[in-house]
């Protein structure tokens, strides 16, 4: 007997990425539930090729018209029925498209921002990863999604786990009277334990080799130098209407309790679970049910005992960068985010030493001098300003 339920029609941006690989398992996991409209990828085009092989999507869409033309002769040699789009235009039809029901954001990034906006606007379920997106746009993007109805769902693991611990309800930005706070956990990262001096000699390789987590490598060094946690925080704020100084950071170094809420009563709701990405994510496509997601079960007897420990902000100082960034609030979050995607390529090429990372980002945050009225065009100045200061400073001090 087939079922009558519609499936739902899903458009996974970054696809080939960690985001995208965790996606599409529960998809697979979900045949009978989820249809594969689109799935987009930047340069990883035989990954992207296998993709289509696998899932039959109806688009696949690459950033430039090279990459489109070599998926184009794999998807020829496969016989398949693909069509491959590019360029910003693509990414909005696949976004946008009547047939599409949810629109899952894994590309990394400001890159992300017009696509992502692209589903919010065209009132779409909008599963978000892409968190740099967020932070440039702060509040604005939840009247977006008021006004066209789109429902967004974090995938972030402490966003999800904090929406998994309020109460059911229509929007997530409502505020709700009865929580005092909202305490993100953080893993602390590979070098939770180094030394300053230690850590001013850090390489690439050790920064991205996460203790619990696997993912992209711009996220891994971001949750090496405590940013994540710092756009995160951002991130919370803008999703949940709080006040920064109303939002905690935690270091819990099992990465077993992904956040939780602390009611005005003194009850604290956590979520736990293993640190696997298909848990928020089954969780976001489900919503407001559940489906299984694969996920390995949590063995209480080896992750514990559970720590917990201030971060420390002399060693990580993003971190303060970001908790300053979201009280500042105006610009402060578009350049802070900017700067530090700058900052983190310039690491990982070895310009510049993992330290250097916040000094590049303060200066910028110190130097740039614009206002935005937050409209989308100015956000995309100020980040190309800050993108342009951040590389100058790098060049004259950092390199040769
Ligand atoms: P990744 O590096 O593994 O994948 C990035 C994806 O973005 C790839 O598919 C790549 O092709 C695509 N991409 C890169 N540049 C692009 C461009 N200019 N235009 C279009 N597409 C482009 O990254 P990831 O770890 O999957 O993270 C993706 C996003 O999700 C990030 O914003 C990250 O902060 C967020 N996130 C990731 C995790 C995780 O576990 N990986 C957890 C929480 C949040
Ligand atoms: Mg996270």
């Amino acid at each position: 007997m087939t079922s009558s339920r519609k499936k739902n029609a899903v458009t996974v941006l970054g696809a080939t990425g960690s985001i995208g690989d965790s996606t599409l398992d529960i998809i697979a996991q979900h045949s009978d539930k989820f249809d594969l409209f689109a799935v987009s990828g930047n340069q990883r085009i035989d990954k992207l090729a296998e993709i289509c092989r696998r899932f039959k999507p109806i688009y696949a869409v690459t950033v430039d018209r090279l990459a489109a033309e070599c998926l184009e002769k794999r998807i020829k040699l496969d016989s398949l029925d693909t069509k491959v789009i590019y360029g910003e235009v693509a990414f909005h039809s696949v976004c946008s498209h009547p047939d599409v029901d949810v629109v899952v954001t894994g590309i990394v990034g400001a890159a992300g921002l017009l696509p992502t906006l692209s589903a919010i606007d065209a009132g779409k379920k909008v599963l978000i990863a892409n968190k740099e997106p967020l932070v440039m746009m702060g509040q604005s993007i939840i009247l977006r999604a008021q006004a066209s109805g789109a429902t967004l769902v974090p995938l972030d693991s402490e966003h999800n786990a904090i929406l998994q611990c309020l109460p059911q309800r229509e929007r997530l930005d409502l505020p709700e009277k009865s929580v005092s706070s909202l305490l993100l956990t953080a893993s602390g990262g590979p070098f939770r334990t180094f030394s300053k001096v230690e850590l001013a000699h850090v390489t690439p390789a050790q920064a991205i080799a996460h203790p619990n987590w696997s993912m992209g490598t711009k996220i891994s060094v971001d949750s090496a130098t405590l940013m994540n946690k710092g756009l995160e925080l951002i991130e919370a704020c803008i999703l949940f209407s709080m006040h920064p100084s109303d939002v905690r950071v935690v270091i819990h170094p099992q990465s077993a309790i992904h956040s939780m809420v602390e009611y005005i009563d003194g009850s604290y709701l956590a979520q736990l679970g293993s640190p696997d990405m298909r848990i928020p994510i089954a969780y976001g496509l489900a919503y407001p049910e559940r489906i299984t997601s694969g996920a390995e079960k949590l063995d209480f007897t080896k992750c514990s005992p559970f720590e917990f420990e201030e971060p420390d902000l002399d060693r990580f100082p993003c971190l303060r960068l970001a908790r300053e960034a979201a009280e500042a609030g105006g610009i402060a979050p578009i350049v802070l985010s900017a700067a530090n995607e700058v900052a983190v390529g310039a690491f990982l090429n070895l310009q510049i030493r993992f330290t250097d990372i916040p000094t590049v980002i303060e200066f910028t945050l110190d130097t740039i001098d614009m206002i935005s009225d937050g409209s989308v065009e100015q956000i995309l100045s100020v980040d190309e300003e800050a993108r342009r200061l951040s590389k100058g400073l790098i060049e004259r001090q950092f390199s040769g």
